[in-house]
């Protein structure tokens, strides 16, 4: 692979299938790095396979080819977090041989019980249980319960950043996060490891993504520290959420992006909404990815979440679900598939046309997600991108 001096990936978890929210942070993080003339690593995130589902890395990595994304993997190879194990067991030795990890023997049960410590971003905050085991007493647990691996970290343990679009953060890891998990009982390595040995290995200088995900960054950073590298500039853009405030879902409607492309949806038409719904084009005009390269610019990118309404009015991409809640009642059905094809795909593909005034949706005013110590919380209960971590 030749070196670019920036280099940006698309990290899709196949917990699931791709949706327009998704889409739109992985759109948004290779326009950054297309932009400024670097490369793209696509890499499957599947380092817990028990949760991925099975075809969804091949329609994942579908979906964003119809959406025209392309990427450098060398000889097009795939990263699969799970072909890399080996690398996330080097890093673990290495910590470990410094002596910043320890076992932790609690039970899940034990941890429920808890809730009681302070809370930090990830609920209530580890309180330290087994950080102090001499060796006897850990040989002694070793012999019925398999240990997690924690990282020590230290008190205090500030973490500040630059978000490129999130701005200035400031945490204190030991308040925020406390000892996190590197490795599971089960062996499963912890989702922030895999994430920063990948990125050092990928030479990945640029990550964009969700804002769900801004409560990891200073975890991620403190690791790729702890690693001896230098961190990545983060930007972490707004999410497209359902009208109910929640990020968007299969009860939302027609979300998905393998149900657009089954119903011969224009994938330019999506693009083109994609880029007026986080302001990057006033107008949802039709687009191709590459030619939103030239006007990229990270500014224009709203603060604000975009609620996803799913009206035809506002938005005339075809529902393709009977199940979307927008879909009003049609009096004429397709003469093909009237479950499949409601309303507006009375014409499926390939005559689904464009409108050429399909308006930007509106932005609606929700809590600002600058501020990471008040808001992680909002969305610590969600991990798309442990999903999409684009
Ligand atoms: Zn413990």
């Amino acid at each position: 692979m030749t070196r670019s001096s920036v280099r940006g990936r698309l990290a899709p978890s196949p917990t699931g299938y791709l949706h327009l929210g998704n889409a739109r942070s992985f759109l948004l993080a290779w326009l950054q790095v297309r932009a400024l003339g670097g490369e793209i690593i696509l890499r499957i995130e599947d380092v817990d396979a028990a949760r991925a589902v099975q075809g969804a890395d091949r329609a994942i990595v579908e979906d964003l080819a119809w959406l025209g994304l392309d990427w450098d993997n060398p000889l097009d190879g795939r990263f699969y977090q799970s072909q890399r194990l080996d690398n996330y067991t080097t890093a673990l030795s290495n910590l470990h041989s410094r002596g910043l990890l320890y076992e932790c023997f609690c039970s899940r049960r034990e941890l429920d019980s808890i809730a009681s410590a302070p809370h930090g971003v990830a609920g209530p905050r580890y309180p330290g249980t087994c950080r102090e085991f001499g060796e006897r007493e850990r040989e002694q647990r070793r012999r019925t319960k398999q240990p997690a691996l924690r990282l020590r970290i230290p008190d205090p343990c500030p973490v500040e950043f630059n978000d490129l679009v999130a701005g200035f953060q400031r945490t204190d890891l030991a308040r925020s996060a406390g000892d996190f998990i590197l490795a599971r009982a089960d062996g499963v390595i912890g989702y922030q490891l895999a994430v920063v040995v990948d990125d050092i290995a990928h030479g990945i200088t640029h990550v964009l993504r969700g804002d769900d995900l801004l409560e990891s960054t200073p975890r991620q950073i403190h690791l790729h520290r702890l690693l001896g590298n230098t961190p990545p500039h983060f930007a972490h853009v707004p999410l497209l959420l359902g009208t109910d405030g929640a990020r968007l879902a299969k009860r939302h409607g027609a979300v998905s992006l393998a149900e657009l492309r089954a119903a011969g949806a224009d994938p330019q038409r999506v693009v083109g909404y994609l880029a007026s719904s986080c302001g990057l084009r006033d107008v949802a005009e039709p687009c191709a990815p590459h030619e939103l390269i030239a006007g990229f610019d990270l500014s224009r990118i709203g603060r604000e979440p975009t609620v996803w309404r799913g009206e035809g009015e506002e938005w005339e991409l075809p529902c393709t679900s009977r199940r979307c809640p927008n879909t009003p009642p049609t009096s004429s059905q397709s003469s093909r598939g009237t479950d499949d094809y409601p309303h507006s795909m009375a014409h499926p593909p390939p005559s689904v046309r464009h409108s050429g005034n399909a308006r930007s949706v509106r932005q609606e005013g929700r809590n600002s997600h600058g501020r990471l110590d008040n808001d992680a919380r909002q969305h610590s209960g969600t991990n798309v991108h442990n999903a999409t971590d684009g």
